[in-house]
């Protein structure tokens, strides 16, 4: 299968081909075409699987498809939740790469560091926002984030998430993105625990092993 397969569209292709990819993964291949969708996906990968591209991509199609939309909102479209910070910054180190063809904008946002700075590019407006949770609560509690208007949440590292002890943060901020959003959850492993959440969170799921 390649990426034009997955009925990407051309200024992701372009940018995939840049990246050097040839190919999509397994993850990809199965995890995509759902995402597409719109369909609440469960999907157990491990880090190295490509299981970032397997969210950002259609992500980045979901929302490039609409974007001719009267321009400019400050509203975020999807809201990435990730366990750390190295890890969210490296989320949005893809998605800058992936979407560097579209003028769709993303942004990360942790913990130990200014929050001033942040809130400034919040209130510049992003589409994409990546956090971790604490900040995310953080800055939403002094009014700087709207989540109103998340069309696709992902909850990255699960299992992670919930051994750092995240799970009351996800549980609220699952609360403050509307009821009829889209919610991907990655996992490397799925104990008890993490499809507890799922069942909470997630509608009618469909699922990824890889
Ligand atoms: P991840 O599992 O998301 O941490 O990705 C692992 C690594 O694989 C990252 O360095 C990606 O840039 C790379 N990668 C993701 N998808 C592909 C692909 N389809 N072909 C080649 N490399 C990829």
């Amino acid at each position: 299968m390649s990426f034009k397969d997955l009925q990407l569209n051309k200024p992701i292709l372009r940018a995939i081909a840049d990246a050097g990819y040839d190919a999509p993964t397994l993850v990809q291949e199965r995890t995509i075409p759902l995402v597409l969708e719109k369909k609440d996906v469960i999907t157990s990968a491990q880090t190295g699987t490509g299981k970032t591209a397997a969210f950002a991509l259609p992500i980045l199609q979901l929302l490039f498809d609409k974007q001719d939309a009267p321009k400019k909102g400050k509203k975020i479209k999807a809201l990435i939740v990730s366990p750390t910070r190295e890890l969210a910054i490296q989320i949005n180190e893809n998605f800058k790469v992936y979407g560097k063809n579209t003028n769709l904008r993303s942004t990360v946002i942790f913990g130990g560091t200014s929050i001033e700075s942040q809130k400034d590019v919040l209130n510049k407006g992003v589409d994409i926002l990546i956090a971790t949770p604490g900040r995310l609560l953080d800055l939403h509690k002094q009014d700087n984030i709207n989540l109103d208007y998340v069309e696709t949440l992902v909850l990255d590292e699960a299992d992670l998430m919930l051994d750092l002890g995240f799970i009351d943060d996800v549980k609220k901020i699952e609360r403050l993105c509307p009821d009829s959003k889209q919610t991907l959850l990655f996992s490397a492993t799925m104990p008890y625990k993490v499809e507890q959440l799922a069942n909470t969170i997630l509608k009618s799921p469909e699922r990824v092993e890889v």
